[in-house]
């Protein structure tokens, strides 16, 4: 046992990347008996009439087939459903996880960098350093706005081959102003893709997609994690088509399951459920918003997602060091089984902030009279 151990262990020295073995592991919690809100999904079930015809169609999938790796039937239907203009094509991915990751490896020239405003998104990151990319963070304005000027000049030095630009951004939930967007893609020109990652779309409700025509270098990315279908693992992507095949190249042919491509084009042909447990949801965010930010030492910043990025401060209007207020808030609300995102080691930007996705009534009302109690 030991040697083999041992064995291992020389192995894991010898063949491991240095990197890799330095990372820690992407740590999900086991969130058994929690309320979960901490991982933006949809709090709501599918109606039964619709599980009946989901069921049904499953049923028929043919599994001992391969996937059809052009995935034609689905692309249209989603390029059709969510306002892919004419003559843009789609590169489907398992989660934008895969699609962030594809762009990664088909762009990792020696050298090349990626940049994107910190705190953002943190497989950004990840997936530029396991490709070899170098990443450049720029920090955003207190406010968390877009600090455009830093971005501009971080475009001049490092001339990144990707940048990204989250609409809105996670885990800030900022809307970021689209006329400073607009000046980042046109100073990235042909140096470089802008990805404008729309995952928040259908609570943000705003898009590049439209968009598309006026920039060469823009890919604009979705998924249909946030709208309801995390468990489905599903993330499209468009851009100009000779684009889209170079990243399409590095696309596991498969990556998209049958049952993937048939649940989902079963739920397009229903998609006003989601558009309706969205309308819900941008709804139950106005109100917890207003809530939460009547409580004692609470900020809550303004969000065009499905979560809400909420500062604590104690009763004298200190946030505290390790543990900071926030900290103490997220163990208590962990003791009431509630779940939230604790972000505050992520960044200094993010000091004593908790990130709390948006739920039912019912249990957003839950997670109050927990913070009533908590902050009293
Ligand atoms: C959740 C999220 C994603 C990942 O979506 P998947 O399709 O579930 O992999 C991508 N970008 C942002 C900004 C997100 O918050």
């Amino acid at each position: 046992m030991t040697s083999t151990n041992s064995t291992v262990q020389t192995l894991i020295r010898g063949i491991i990347r240095d990197d890799v073995q330095a990372l820690s592991a992407y740590h999900v919690p086991d969130a058994s008996g929690f309320l979960k809100l901490d991982a933006m999904e949809n709090p709501y079930r599918l109606p039964a009439e619709i599980q009946q015809k989901l069921a049904q169609r499953m049923a028929q999938v043919d599994l001992n087939r391969y996937p059809v790796p052009s995935y034609a039937g689905l692309k249209t239907a989603l390029s059709q459903h969510f306002g892919v203009p004419a003559e843009y094509d789609v590169v489907l991915g398992n989660g934008s996880d895969e699609l962030i990751a594809i762009l990664s490896i088909a762009c990792a020239r020696p050298g090349a960098k990626v940049l994107a405003p910190i705190p953002g998104f943190v497989m950004y990151a990840m997936s530029a350093k396991l490709s070899g990319l170098e990443f450049v963070g720029i920090p955003l304005n207190a406010d968390l706005t877009l600090d455009t000027p830093a971005m501009l000049a971080a475009i001049r030095e490092h001339r990144p081959a990707i940048t990204y630009l989250a609409y809105p951004n996670n885990p800030t939930g900022t809307l970021f102003d689209e006329a400073e967007m607009e000046e980042i893609i046109r100073a990235v020109g042909d140096s470089g893709i802008v990805v404008v990652d729309e995952a928040y779309q259908p609570f943000a409700q705003r898009t590049f997609m439209s968009r598309l025509p006026e920039f060469p270098n823009l890919v604009v990315m979705r998924t249909v994690s946030k709208l309801g279908l995390a468990g489905v693992r599903l993330g499209y992507m468009s851009a100009a088509s000779e684009l889209l095949q170079e990243f399409d190249k590095v696309r596991p042919p498969y990556n998209v399951n049958v049952l993937t491509e048939a649940a989902v084009l079963c739920l397009l042909e229903n998609a006003e459920v989601f558009e309706q447990q969205a309308a819900d949801l941008r709804a139950q965010r106005q109100q917890l918003s207003i809530q939460l930010a009547a409580l004692r030492g609470v900020t809550v910043y303004p969000s065009s997602a499905n979560f809400l990025l909420v500062k604590f401060t104690d009763s004298e209007g200190k946030a505290g060091q390790s543990p900071s207020f926030a900290d103490q808030v997220f163990t208590k609300l962990v003791e009431r089984k509630i779940l939230v995102k604790n972000v505050g080691k992520m960044h200094d930007l993010l000091h004593s902030c908790l990130r709390i996705t948006v739920s039912t009534a019912e249990e957003n009302t839950v997670l109050l009279k927990a913070l009533q109690q908590i902050l009293e």
